[in-house]
């Protein structure tokens, strides 16, 4: 039996679909509040597909280019890892390394460098203060 309630509701659900036609039948049933099945339904009446899930979830890795279905940027954990990491080279001992790609950008803005290990940075630091704060002459010895 069609009552007015569920013409209505059929009207919105065309409407929403027409909006974003990828949106899930349990999302309209949240939307009106009727039960997922009522909404499969309504749907089947409007000759739109029940499951968009599928369509929705299909998405391009943005390393490889391969397809894939998740809600991840990339397709793989290895592709995952060349997303957000990115290869950095320790400015000590030139040793290569994964570092989260948004904290290097975070850090290189910040004019600072990034080390393998604490006992390289401590090593650099201490290069590298130590010609700041005093005069070359004392570091450097008795050129004069
Ligand atoms: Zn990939
Ligand atoms: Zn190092």
């Amino acid at each position: 039996m069609v009552n007015q309630k569920d013409i209505n509701n059929r009207d919105i659900i065309y409407r929403l679909r027409q909006l974003d036609s990828t949106i899930p039948a349990i999302r309209l049933a949240q939307i009106l509040n009727l039960s997922r099945s009522r909404v499969g339904q309504l749907l089947v009446a409007l000759k739109q597909p029940t499951r968009v899930s599928n369509i929705k979830s299909i998405k391009t890795c943005l390393i490889c280019g391969q397809q894939y279905k998740r809600v991840a940027k990339t397709c793989s954990p290895s592709c995952r890892l060349e997303y957000y990491y990115i290869v950095y080279k320790c400015p000590v001992c030139a040793k290569e390394k994964y570092i989260y790609r948004r904290r290097l950008l975070w850090i290189q803005k910040r004019g600072r460098n990034v080390f393998c290990s604490h006992a390289c940075s401590t090593l650099w630091l201490w290069e590298n203060r130590a010609v700041k704060k005093y005069p070359k002459e004392v570091v450097s010895g008795t050129d004069n």
